[in-house]
């Protein structure tokens, strides 16, 4: 099949989060597959040129119709560790990707919108017609609305659209100027309940809700966070939509990619290990010790939490793991970047007295390779969100035999199962630690447990590691579930 991805981040090139991740490792695993591959994304200039091989103007004169008139836009090309990228450069006042920024513009609606319209118009004017179109998240939600509404119209009527939801707390809720930007001149029309008319809000459209009731096929990234959405508040309005859609919504829980985060060929480590060398990961623990300048002692486990610091993270949480973790005699490490500037400041002023400590160190921002170290050298990964639709650093942490201890939610609740209590799971499988409710006692309960069985019997903890690194959360099942939808979506 030939399938065109339509997204705004790619690994590690474009990464905020877990979206860039996927659409990277989805691509790569459909390749093996033996598919055709392409990917279409905005170019931002902040984006980490290094990692793109390459790059060329592909195509100069791309016109895209914009409001009354069009908008002159360079394609350019270039390979990402092997992955063929286009990407859209519209020459507009507005810059919109030369903001320094991949989201968080006041019109992030009107980049977006641009970029989805752009990505069409460019498949439609270079005579690309994939099988599969496949778009993630509100930024591109539009792009299965203007393929039926207009360019099926215009030579594309046999492509399909599979849409992928990585959160649903971001929907693109937005005014009906975008209707007027992208050509979808009738207001009366999209503000329709069973349209694009956003659920909460009366006068809004919501682009991700688009994104659902025109595509072909529908998923979030696990099961369990699909019934979830369809089921309860996480669904953010949504619930009644996906409850209509049904038919075509389902859960695909995410892989990881495998060759990128291996402990064994890790280039960022300078100690590689695997199941039967486990013994080497020690020497990461203690590399990260001699980085973050904290004390070397092994008879302390390490503690660690990776990610956007986030209310979505349960950085209360978060927080508490720390101080619960220092009482407990424990070490811990914090790698996050928090959006809110509440939350920054509250990082910040704890990482001012903390980093004081020589059993603790918090790191704000994005550091990819430190957070490879971190995987690595850690005992024990902590992952207490409110909600998440599939989490990507407890898979992550099992690979590099760090053990999780999670909040049942989401597809944390598809990937971990827990040491004392999971009956689902026959003891040898059991990975981890888990805990449902939100408090901080909850959260004890649990991380409790992993550092008692840490301190009291460091065998079984460490059989409990290698359990969790022989699980195989690589792309081949998802990657055939997709493949599967695909099929099925390509002959209606
Ligand atoms: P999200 O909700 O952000 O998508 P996921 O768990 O799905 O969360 O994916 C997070 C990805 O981003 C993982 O690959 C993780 O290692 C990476 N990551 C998150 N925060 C940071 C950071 N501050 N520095 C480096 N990598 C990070």
């Amino acid at each position: 099949m030939y399938i065109v991805q339509i997204a705004s981040e790619c690994a590690p090139a474009i990464k905020a989060g877990g979206l860039g991740d996927v659409v990277y490792g989805l691509s790569q695993e459909l390749e093996q597959r033996g598919h055709c591959v392409e990917l279409v994304l905005p170019m931002y200039d902040n984006m980490r040129y290094d990692h793109i091989w390459g790059l060329h103007e592909a195509y100069r004169d791309l016109w895209v119709p914009w409001y009354g008139g069009a908008i002159h836009t360079s394609i350019f090309c270039g390979w990402v560790h092997g992955r063929l990228c286009f990407f859209v450069q519209p020459h507009s006042a507005d810059n919109l990707f030369d903001r320094g920024l991949y989201y968080g513009a006041p019109d992030d609606w009107k980049r977006f919108a641009f970029f989805s319209k752009a990505a069409l118009e460019f498949l439609q004017q270079t005579n690309k017609r994939p099988d599969i179109i496949h778009c993630h998240d509100w930024q591109t939600g539009l792009v299965p609305v203007l393929l039926y509404e207009i360019y099926k119209w215009h030579g594309m009527e046999y492509q399909r659209v599979c849409y992928t939801i990585h959160n649903f707390a971001h929907q693109g809720v937005t005014s009906a100027e975008v209707l007027r930007a992208t050509g979808l001149n009738n207001d009366e029309y999209y503000f329709a309940p069973d349209r694009l008319a956003d659920n909460q809000y009366p006068g809004a459209l919501n682009l991700m809700k688009g994104g659902i009731v025109y595509a072909n096929y529908v998923n979030t990234v696990s099961p369990h966070h699909a019934w979830e959405a369809r089921f309860s508040e996480v669904g953010c309005g949504l619930q009644p939509t996906l409850d209509t859609h049904h038919y075509k919504f389902g859960g695909i829980l995410n892989g990881v990619d495998c060759e990128f985060w291996n402990p064994e060929t890790d280039r960022h480590l300078l100690h590689p290990y695997h199941i039967a060398t486990f013994e080497h990961k020690a020497k990461n623990k203690f590399a990260l010790r001699e980085r973050l300048l904290l004390a070397e002692n092994q008879d302390k486990p390490l503690v660690c939490y990776i990610g956007r610091l986030d209310r979505q993270k349960g950085v209360h949480l978060v927080h508490h793991a720390i101080y619960y973790s220092l009482q407990r005699q424990a070490q811990f490490v914090l790698l996050g970047s928090a959006t809110e500037a509440g939350i920054h400041q509250w990082f910040s002023h704890e990482k001012s007295h903390l980093n004081e400590n020589p059993d603790c160190h918090l790191e704000l921002g994005f550091n990819e390779e430190l957070a490879h170290l971190i995987y690595a050298g850690a005992d024990i990964i902590v992952v207490p969100s409110n909600y998440e639709p599939c989490g990507l650093t407890q898979t992550i942490g099992l690979r590099y035999g760090t053990v999780p201890v999670v909040r049942g939610v989401g597809g944390l609740l598809n990937t971990i199962f827990d040491y004392d209590y999971d009956e689902a799971h026959l003891p040898q499988e059991r990975n981890g630690f888990v805990f449902y409710q939100t408090d901080a006692i909850a959260l004890e309960s649990a991380l409790g447990r992993a550092l008692d069985l840490w301190f009291t019997d460091r065998e079984a903890f460490t059989d409990l590691a290698i359990a969790g690194m022989k699980y195989d959360y690589s792309w081949k099942t998802p990657g055939s579930q997709y493949e599967g939808v695909y099929e099925h979506i390509r002959h209606k």
